[in-house]
């Protein structure tokens, strides 16, 4: 049951929840929105979120915990060693993915620092479906480098192929054949693919995967951070497991894999993050890491109290009901955007919906950031924050020329049991009226790069005097609205 069917008109999609609590929002006038973006840098990281109506820069860390996850935190056991909440969480762990050794840590970058400093060596080739920006600068940091060998029409931004998340395993194979198994310490999958659209792996290639690592005496790595979607994708989208449940599936993948490690500023909706494995070299080579980096092995640098909540928000990630409302609310705003014209990745992942910059701004040159400049528009246009995945998420060539990016996208995130429909059908308003108006927008360009993950940080200025043009458009069209 993917949706509940109305009797008058179209199905949309239905909360399985009701709100509770509530955190009241600020819609900033047009004039102000402008003057937030400038003193942003027109970098969406550097807004005040007291300036912002529809925060949708990132799933993580920022998911509705629920009534019974708030409980738990209540009963924590605040302990510096031999926490029993620590237990829990480690004994949670082992019921979902099956693993015995468990290692926390704060969040999931954490974990790739872990994984890449017990791992990587001077380079070392990590293959993986595709790189995410911190997984990547973790491993380049220790000298290794990032392989993507997603299969060819994962890289096709309009598409109707369910799994575009998938890893080729020819080109696995190939790989494996030129580098020899010595320069490869492991391969990385990803569950729904963060940076090319919140797109899933299917079982079976991940099954096809495993085969080929084995064969090699390869350890496989999947990053879980993103698996709620994939799970839910997998079910609806691969036909062998429509009828397995949520946790058995969860079981075939973790079975496919010789560590798992994941943010559970996403996957559990709290704050933290953890490895686990069934490999004692592996655990033992990464945990005198974690007392050095994180904090001591039963915390690892999160509250207890958070804690207490992953290990409930891991549970209900087991529930169908629960890891649905995320994929259907993205799926309903990327066929509304669609209604207008506006060009979206597709199909509809997880994580978040997918405006394509690319084409939406297509007079827009790839080295003046296309998708950092409407992801500014964007916010101009309606107090909405999206977050530029696209050549100013990559860091430039050593010649300090620019990586120009296979995709440019602003990711419209949709945090977990966050928004209503009400509030994405208002995004769907302004990103339509802004495409309508897209001339209007125009470039950015650096007054301040980061030499690192410059994204973050990064201070930009428009290349013209376009947002100022952008807003008076907007008060001519909208009059006294905000
Ligand atoms: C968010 C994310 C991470 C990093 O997790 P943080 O908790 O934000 O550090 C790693 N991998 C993937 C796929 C992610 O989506």
């Amino acid at each position: 049951m993917e949706k509940i069917k109305f009797f008058y008109g179209d199905d949309v999609p239905l909360e399985m929840h009701k709100v509770r609590v509530v955190q009241k929002l600020n819609l900033r006038k047009i004039d102000e929105r402008v003057d937030a973006i400038t003193g942003a840098g027109n970098n969406t990281f550097l807004l005040q979120n007291k300036d912002v109506f529809l925060d949708m820069l990132t799933d993580s860390g920022v998911n509705a915990m629920s009534d019974i996850q708030m409980a738990a935190m209540m009963v924590a056991d605040d302990s510096y060693a031999g926490s029993q909440t620590f237990t829990k969480l480690e004994n949670k762990v082992k019921e979902i993915f099956g693993k015995e050794y468990f290692l926390p840590a704060h969040q999931g970058r954490a974990c790739e620092n872990i994984l890449a400093k017990a791992f990587v060596s001077e380079g070392d080739c990590i293959p993986m479906n595709y790189h995410f920006t911190t997984t990547k600068a973790h491993i380049g940091a220790n000298g290794g480098y990032v392989e993507e060998i997603v299969f060819d029409k994962g890289l096709e931004v309009t598409s109707t192929n369910p799994f575009k998340g998938n890893m080729d395993t020819n080109k696995l194979k190939g790989l494996i054949d030129q580098l020899g198994r010595e320069k490869i310490p492991f391969v990385r999958m990803e569950a729904g693919t963060n940076l090319i659209g919140g797109q899933p792996f299917s079982l079976q290639n991940l099954k096809d995967v495993a085969s080929v690592c084995r064969e090699n005496d390869i350890p496989l790595v999947l990053d879980a951070s993103l698996l709620a979607d994939n799970l839910y994708f997998i079910k609806m989208r691969e036909e062998a497991y429509k009828d397995t449940s949520i946790r058995d599936i969860t079981t075939e993948i973790a079975e496919c894999t010789d560590l798992i490690y994941f943010s559970a500023r996403k996957l559990g909706h709290a704050r933290g993050g953890g490895i686990c494995t069934n490999n004692h070299d592996m655990f033992m080579k990464m945990r005198e890491l974690v007392p050095l980096f994180e904090g001591f092995l039963t915390y690892g640098g999160m509250s207890v109290r958070e804690m207490e909540a992953i290990v409930v928000g891991l549970d209900e990630t087991m529930d169908f009901n629960m890891i649905n409302q995320g994929p259907q609310f993205i799926a309903y705003m990327t066929e509304e955007l669609q209604k207008h014209n506006v060009p979206v990745v597709t199909p509809a992942g997880g994580l978040g919906c997918h405006v394509n910059a690319m084409e939406f701004v297509s007079h827009i040159p790839q080295d003046e950031y296309p998708a950092g400049s409407l992801a500014a528009a964007i916010y101009i246009a309606g107090g909405i924050r999206g977050m530029e995945r696209g050549t100013l998420s990559e860091e430039r060539f050593p010649d300090g020329s620019e990586k120009l990016a296979d995709m440019e996208l602003v990711r419209l995130a949709m945090p977990r049991r966050v928004f209503t429909l009400s509030q994405v059908k208002y995004a769907v308003d302004r990103i339509s009226w802004l495409y309508e108006n897209r001339n209007l927008i125009e470039g950015i360009r650096f007054t301040e790069e980061p030499k690192v993950l410059r994204f973050f940080l990064g201070r930009l200025e428009p290349v013209s005097d376009w947002q100022k043009k952008l807003a008076d458009k907007f008060k001519a069209d909208f009059g006294d609205s905000l």
